[in-house]
Formats: structure tokens, sequence, C-alpha cells
């Protein structure tokens, strides 16, 4: 139901926590974070509140300067830490708003070519169809822009690849999703709010659109995988 994401300069994993907290507002079941430390990823996830996730990074904590983070409503698969976001499957890490609605048919192709699903999540086909790309050698844009036209429903996605640890891709169609502009690193979030302590310098994606985000730049893309600006607004969002 949240998603924060920072590509930084330093580590991530309590200020992503503290993203999450400010989008406790909408409301959550569980909750996960995702890091990339030494070429793996490295995640930590909790079933309720945001207490027991911190319980999580208290007792194991997460380093890695970049990562994503996830508060989840569930509407695929029970309220359990299996099926709480961070996703990871092969190369990919995501967290994801909305439904896919064709998971099935998505999942039927994916099960046939004998891949194993880890979680009842409609998300988790998202994870698959990009990772297939990966392994048979695509950029994570050109395995973003791969999957994106079949997916249908109401999303917003941001993904993590192992091998990439210097970026983050996110993509929105129907749900939510800004970029931020930082200083030597860069943001994404669900709303204003949830990057709000570290930039107000924001983005609004618009539907069908994905970005790139890196420390030093980030580039937009629309629905037919053409570069476009999107302006730059300040939020004026209080945290
Ligand atoms: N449909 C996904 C799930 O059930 C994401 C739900 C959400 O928006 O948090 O895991």
């Amino acid at each position: 139901c949240g998603i924060v994401g920072i590509v930084g300069n330093k580590e991530v994993a309590g200020r992503l926590f503290d993203g999450l907290k400010r989008l406790e507002y909408r409301g959550y079941d569980s909750a996960g974070i995702c890091t990339i430390v030494d070429g793996e990823f490295s995640r930590r996830r909790a079933e309720g509140k945001l207490d027991n996730l911190k319980r999580e990074l208290g007792s194991d904590p997460l380093r890695g300067s970049v990562g994503i983070a996830h508060t989840r409503w569930a509407t695929h698969g029970a309220p359990t830490v299996g099926n709480a976001h961070p996703h990871i499957v092969g190369p990919v890490a995501l967290v994801h708003n909305g439904i896919i609605e064709n998971f099935k048919p998505l999942r039927n192709e994916l099960m046939a070519q004998g891949r194993k699903f880890e979680s009842e999540t409609d998300t988790e086909v998202v994870g698959h169809l990009v990772a297939r790309e990966v392994e048979n050698g695509a950029s994570p844009e050109e395995a973003v822009a791969a999957v994106l036209p079949r997916l249908v429903g109401a999303f917003a996605i941001a993904f993590l690849f192992r091998d990439h640890p210097d970026l983050i891709v996110g993509a929105r169609m129907g749900a939510p999703l800004t970029v931020g502009y930082g200083e030597g690193e860069n943001y994404l979030g669900s709303d204003a709010i949830a990057v709000a302590p570290w930039t107000q310098r924001i983005a609004y994606l618009e539907e069908g659109d994905w970005a790139v985000v890196r420390r030093d730049s980030i580039q937009i893309f629309d629905r037919d995988n053409a570069p476009v600006e999107r302006a730059i607004v300040e939020s004026g969002a209080q945290s």
C-alpha cells in the first residue's frame, strides 16, 4: 500500500523505515525492506505493525545504501511474512501497490516454464517476468520495458536489480508514484510525504510512466518508452 525507495550515498535502512512510518496513515497489514549488500539482496519482513519490523531490524540490522520498502495491504494472499513485500525472484526484488488483474494466466505461463512461486501474491508474477528477461540478458531498462505492457491492472511498482546496485526502477499505472531529487542521492515514494524530510523537489509520474532512479540522475519514460520530462515541483509536504 505504500512504497519508499532510496538510491543513497549512505546507509538507507533506518531512513526507509522512517519513510514507512510516514506512510502508515494509508493502512497496512505487514511490511518489509530490501537492500543490496555486497552483491546480494538483504531483506527483513514482518507481519502486523511496523514495530515488528523495527524489532527485526534491531536484532539483525540491514546494511546497504540502496533499497526499497513497502507497507502491504493484502489483496491476494493472506497477510503473512511469506506474502509480505519485497519479493525476491533471482536477480530481481520488487514492491508493489495495487492489483495485477491478469496474474493467473501469467502465473500459469511461468509455471509451465518450470518457474517456482514462493508466495500467493499477484505481485510475484511481475518479479518472475522481469527476472526471466534479466536472466536472458536484458538490462534493467529493457526488462521493465518488455514486461510493463503485459500487466493489466492498477499498480505502482519499484524494482531493485541485484547486479545493478546503482539504481531503482519505478513504474506507475493507476496508482500514484513520485520521484524525489536529492543531493547526491535520489528517491522514490508513493507520495510527497514519504520523501518529505529528504527532499521537497519531486516529480509526479504520469499514467504509464516508468523511471530509472540513480544517485545522480532520474530518467523518466512514457508508456511508449520515449524519454519525457515531468515538471519538478516544490512539494511543501510536511513530514
Ligand atoms: N496486491 C498486492 C498484494 O496483495 C499488493 C497489495 C498492496 O497494495 O499493498 O500483495
